[in-house]
């Protein structure tokens, strides 16, 4: 699907549905204009979900609350892992850490990294943190999920979509719901 931006001197800054482009948008390159576009024209994945996904999903969201660190990382890449199959795509690594970290902004949920971490360079890297900055609670099910279908579409947009950059673009938020989605049986029956 192209998307095509207003340039007339109505137009400059929104695109052909009338939604706004963030500030940033244009201080991009050229060509990372056309990757923040197809970012956001695609809205969701070519996947269905199956009885395997589902049940490492809730295998997952049933770790959590037991709080046990290598429970809740194996279970993570055991759903990524699957994501991966499903998508055609070679799998991602998934390390799950405790406390997030944070600052004025908030806190930390987790990261992507495409070439591994900066101290550490290498294949891609996904990096969930389990407990809540201040109380050091265990993260909510739900959010743990949340977050790594978030870190997962990052890693989709290089290799799946083949972009060269991975934007926060509506698409890419419409793309983590369908995620979420996906592995949530009962909200997508609920939706
Ligand atoms: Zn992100």
């Amino acid at each position: 699907m192209i998307v095509a931006v207003a340039v007339g001197p109505k137009g400059i800054g929104s695109m052909a549905d009338g939604r706004a482009l963030p500030a940033y948008f244009h201080r991009l390159s050229v060509r990372a204009q056309r990757t923040w576009l197809k970012s956001d024209s695609i809205d969701h994945f070519e996947l269905l979900p199956d009885a395997a996904t589902l049940s490492l999903a809730a295998a997952l969201i049933n770790a959590l609350p037991r709080g046990a660190p290598a429970l809740i990382e194996r279970s993570a890449q055991s759903l990524a892992d699957r994501i991966c199959e499903l998508m055609a795509v070679s799998t991602v690594r998934v390390e799950v850490r405790g406390v997030r970290p944070h600052n004025t902004h908030g806190e930390l949920h987790g990261i992507f990294y495409p070439r591994g971490s900066s101290g550490r360079p290498g294949p891609p890297l996904i990096i969930l943190w389990m407990r809540t900055a201040q109380r050091h609670d265990v993260v909510k099910p739900r959010t743990f999920v949340r977050t790594l279908m978030h870190e997962l579409g990052h890693y989709l947009d290089y290799a799946l979509l083949r972009l060269d950059d991975s934007f926060h673009t509506t698409g890419f938020f419409r793309r983590e719901s369908f995620l979420v989605r996906i592995v949530s049986p009962n909200r997508a029956a609920s939706a």
